[in-house]
């Protein structure tokens, strides 16, 4: 994947699982690999190409949008946060992987498994994706943000359900999750409320 194509496919992620995102972009990329094939094409062809990823109207238009912004500064991505982020439907998360995971500059991308692990242990008591972004940098050293955000990541898909875990037997959280976090939990399935998720 290059820069671009890691945008875009980062930016389709929002609302929708990565195995969609991963089932849809062959094909799109087939097409267009770069800012100016992907303008070309146009948003109704990006459309028909996207249409089984959430909010797909919406992110045809911003991915065909961003293309159009992107040819007009020069055709290529840069590491540029503000550049980034001024990109059609690409918010902090999406330009912190690029930035991270494309240009080797420290990052630290919080996505929904982020959020929910920092604060279960008891990293981040923050209610929003800038505290526990910025918690987590605090808690970290620079030199380690990149690996460590795509290590909870990993760690987290592969071990940590939203629900249906055991704090006292897991070997992370039987230790890293506060009483706190451990009663709230207990309180919020008991009675289930609207997540708090962070933003794409
Ligand atoms: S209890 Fe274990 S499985 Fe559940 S969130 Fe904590 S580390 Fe993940």
């Amino acid at each position: 994947m290059n820069p671009y194509t890691l945008l875009v496919a980062v930016a389709l992620s929002a609302q929708t699982t990565d195995k969609k995102v991963n089932e849809i972009t062959p094909a799109l990329f087939a097409e267009a690999a770069t800012p100016a094939d992907m303008y070309a094409l146009g948003p109704e062809r990006i459309l028909q190409l996207i249409r089984e990823v959430g909010l797909a109207p919406t992110k045809a238009k911003n991915v065909w949008t961003a293309a159009g912004q992107i040819v007009e500064a020069g055709g290529e991505l840069r590491p540029d946060w503000a550049f980034l982020e001024g990109l059609a439907g690409v918010g902090h998360k999406t330009a912190s992987v690029v930035m991270a995971q494309a240009f080797d500059v420290p990052a630290f991308p919080v996505d929904t498994h982020i959020f929910r692990l920092a604060r279960r242990w008891g990293l981040s008591r923050a209610t929003t994706v800038e505290k526990v972004e910025a918690d987590l940098k605090k808690a970290f050293p620079i030199e380690t943000w990149n690996r460590r955000h795509l290590q909870i990541i990993y760690f987290g898909r592969e071990y940590c359900p939203a629900q249906r875990h055991v704090f006292a037997t897991c070997p992370i959280c039987s230790f890293a999750a506060t009483k706190a976090q451990q009663d709230a939990e207990i309180k919020a399935r008991a009675k289930p409320k609207k997540p708090v998720l962070p933003p794409a």
